[in-house]
């Protein structure tokens, strides 16, 4: 026996470094070679150049695994060929075999994908790659509800439906020889398989496997209750040997006598059906009734109904029991007449009548794909879900997109994702890190910087797959950007961003707009706008009545966003406060009026980077800190920041002088970064423009976005570039390097001027 699990944690292949190495290896290998050779019988289905890659698969796998060995003692080579044989009775093809002698090779001998492509061609590497992935993931029984997400994912997870059928196959085989492992691993990897492999193998209609992994996981949770059980199943077997065999001969003799051809067959449930019932039910051993049975397999479905009729002549059957499982089949494809029928001396006994096509989809589910198809594939197949299956297959002949369409019918359109705590998160495919963070909580979006997916630093924008481990980098300080809108592909991050935007938007609009006032209300000789005090309630009331606004911070809003000019509101204030005989202040007059010749007043726009959505850099010029500039406040999209030299902005000043704002650049060195236009003109030759761009990085600034001319033929030609600086000598010290590098015909800032 051997036996080892695949968790990492306890799968490893030991090395044993004793003084009989050499002995041990060359028993290694003949144990190996019979084991093999056992094997072969199994694979007698695939064509003679199937046999050989297997063959080949082998002795690579059986290298690589030199020196490891089992629990039990058993060279550990003897698992993926277990493996591989467990995989040769769904009867797979060559390729998932192979990746089956190899499933453990890449993760444990430091083998690459690389090197299996080499060797044995992309189909086999990527299935191999595909349960190296899978091995990675641990279910954590602590987390609730999470089962269904996991198995979700790990269906998902899976390319190809044949890397789930080899899992299942390695799980099968641990499962098998779990007496070798140390007890103290028994419940975790008994609990895994019991809540996430074996409804896997359910749900893909591996009836059979779902069987066999329930029980030998309820033997090793519960070893003790399972040997009772055992036992009592032992002496009542025994008990009812007699009324077994005569049913099966009274049924045996009826067919006879009618000439139908019928194979019949006792069943049993296994103990963990038992055991369950018993738990469900509040029943003692005793009490469960349906243990035995008997199943019969005929020609055709018409036979079913016949056999069923035939039955129910010979016994009474049970009210309410009888089930057509074939004109409405299960979800997995599973197909059966059932009833439960009063035998001799009163015992109630379940048949199953099917088909031998339906009776091969109902043990192996999805692998009577390959099944079939090892057959001969005869057309005589009456399950329309086996037949749905090899349209698809014959349709497109390919494992990857076969599954792809049955995946299709399985799960809708999510992916599954952790967070560092390993939560389960479901997320619809093509969600991104921006998607996750907002799925999160919306303050870990709000302030999304950067993330680690595995561990491995990536964007905002990144698309996630399912398997990822995703962390958020927050920063306080940082914002949502309008750009994530362009990208992010669920409703709540979309609505989330938006919003944020929109009430950010109000509120730098409402500060620019109280900044724009003062400074309007100064000229006219009120030192502040005037409070909410219960004495300017009416003043207020007027002049927002004049104003169309609703609320003061509407009409701040109002003027921060250009809809409102600030001289207008500010004439009507000075003229309610002349009407209730208020006088305009002489002296804050005159100080605004000499504020005005040269230094800059107290409320003038302070440019620090920071009011992004109410200010704007003027494409055309796009200023820099250092840089003269003025401010237009645009009709309803805020205020629009030029460098005192452009064109567009002495324009303004000639027609539009009423809306201009005196603006300042912050004086403390704040470390945001602007975007400037430079035109370089340079010799066309090779390597140039790397030489720029090496060049560029190592004055530390930044390309944003570059433009050329599609000249190649070209002798000379521009590059535009927009560069991300800190301030105008940030910009100069870029425009010098560049200028040094001999190919470099000119270096200037993008300025448009008269
Ligand atoms: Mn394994």
């Amino acid at each position: 026996m051997n036996a080892a699990f695949n968790s990492k944690s306890d799968d490893t292949p030991r090395t044993l470094s004793e003084p009989t190495l050499d002995e041990r290896l060359e028993i290694a290998a003949r144990v190996s070679a019979a084991h093999f050779e056992v094997m072969l019988d199994h694979i007698a289905y695939l064509p003679p150049e199937g046999q050989n890659l297997v063959h080949q698969a082998w002795q690579y796998a059986d290298k690589a695994h030199t020196n490891q060995w089992r629990s039990s003692g058993d060279p550990y080579i003897t698992h993926p060929i277990a493996v591989t044989t467990i995989c040769a009775h769904w009867k797979l093809d060559a390729s998932a075999l192979m990746a089956a002698l190899l499933h453990d090779a890449m993760e444990d001998c430091g083998i690459t994908k690389q090197d299996l492509a080499a060797k044995f061609g992309p189909v086999v590497a990527d299935l191999v790659d595909g349960l190296t992935k899978l091995d990675k993931l641990h279910f954590n029984t602590r987390e609730e509800n999470q089962a269904e997400s996991f198995r979700k994912m790990l269906l998902a997870m899976a390319k190809d439906i044949r890397v789930i059928l080899i899992k299942l196959a390695d799980r099968t085989h641990n499962m098998r020889t779990m007496g070798d492992m140390p007890r103290s691993k028994w419940g975790r990897i008994a609990s895994e398989t019991l809540e996430i492999y074996a409804p896997i193998a359910h749900r893909l209609g591996l009836n059979q496997t779902y069987r066999e992994l329930q029980d030998l996981s309820f033997r090793h949770l519960r070893p003790w209750r399972y040997e009772t059980l055992q036992k009592a199943l032992t002496k009542s077997r025994a008990r009812r040997r007699d009324l077994v065999q005569r049913v099966q001969q009274d049924i045996d003799a009826e067919f006879d006598r009618l000439s139908m051809p019928i194979r019949i067959a006792g069943r049993e449930n296994t103990l963990y059906s038992v055991y369950q019932k018993m738990l469900r039910h509040h029943l003692s051993f005793a009490q469960v009734t349906d243990i035995y049975g008997f199943r019969i397999i005929v020609p055709t479905t018409t036979d079913c109904y016949t056999t069923l009729g035939v039955l129910h002549q010979m016994y009474k059957p049970v009210p309410g029991k009888f089930k057509d499982h074939i004109a409405i089949a299960k979800s997995n494809g599973y197909q059966s007449l059932h009833t439960t029928l009063v035998g001799p001396s009163g015992v109630s006994i379940e048949f199953q009548i099917r088909t031998e096509a339906m009776h091969i989809v109902a043990e192996a589910g999805i692998a009577a794909h390959w099944l079939y198809k090892a057959q001969g594939g005869q057309d005589t197949l009456n399950t329309k879900w086996l037949q749905s299956l090899l349209d698809i297959q014959t349709e497109t002949n390919d494992a990857t997109e076969f599954w792809d369409n049955v995946k299709v019918d399985l799960f809708p359109d999510s992916i599954y994702v952790f967070t560092p705590k390993s939560k389960i998160m479901a997320m619809t495919r093509g969600a991104t890190v921006i998607d996750f963070a907002y799925a999160i909580h919306s303050n870990v979006g709000h302030h999304a910087v950067s993330s680690f997916i595995n561990g491995e630093p990536a964007s905002l924008r990144t698309e996630l797959k399912s398997g990822d481990v995703v962390q958020i980098v927050t920063d306080e300080n940082a914002n949502p950007n309008p750009v994530w809108l362009g990208f992010v592909k669920t409703g709540r991050a979309r609505s989330k961003i938006r919003n944020y935007l929109k009430t950010a938007a109000h509120s730098e609009s409402m500060v620019l707009g109280e900044t724009l006032l003062t400074q309007a209300l100064r000229e006219e000789g009120i030192a502040a706008i005037p409070d909410n005090e219960e004495a300017n309630q009416a003043l207020w009331a007027e002049v927002l009545l004049k104003a169309k606004s609703k609320s003061r911070e509407d009409l701040l809003t109002d003027i921060g966003m250009g809809h409102q000019a600030a001289g207008w509101v500010a004439r009507h204030f000075m003229a309610q406060l002349v009407s209730q005989g208020q006088r305009p202040n002489a002296v804050l007059l005159s100080q605004e009026r000499f504020s005005s010749a040269g230094k800059i007043s107290q409320s003038t726009v302070v440019l620090d980077g920071s009011n992004n959505s109410s200010v704007r850099y003027a494409p055309c010029c796009r200023p820099v800190p250092g840089d003269p500039v003025m401010a237009y406040l645009g009709r309803g999209d805020g205020l629009q920041v030029h460098h005192a030299q452009c064109v567009n902005a002495k324009r303004l000043q000639a027609t539009d002088s009423e809306r201009l704002v005196p603006v300042e650049w912050a004086e403390d060195g704040n470390q945001k970064l602007y975007d400037s236009g430079v035109s370089v003109t340079i010799h066309n030759q090779k390597g140039v423009l790397a030489r720029v761009a090496t060049e560029l990085s190592n004055a530390n600034v930044d390309i944003r976005r570059l433009e050329m001319d599609d000249e190649a033929a070209m002798q000379t030609m521009e590059l535009r570039f927009i560069l991300s600086v800190h301030d105008q000598q940030h910009l100069e010290a870029a425009l010098r390097a560049l200028r040094r590098i001999t190919t470099v015909v000119r270096a200037n800032r993008i300025l448009p001027t008269e």
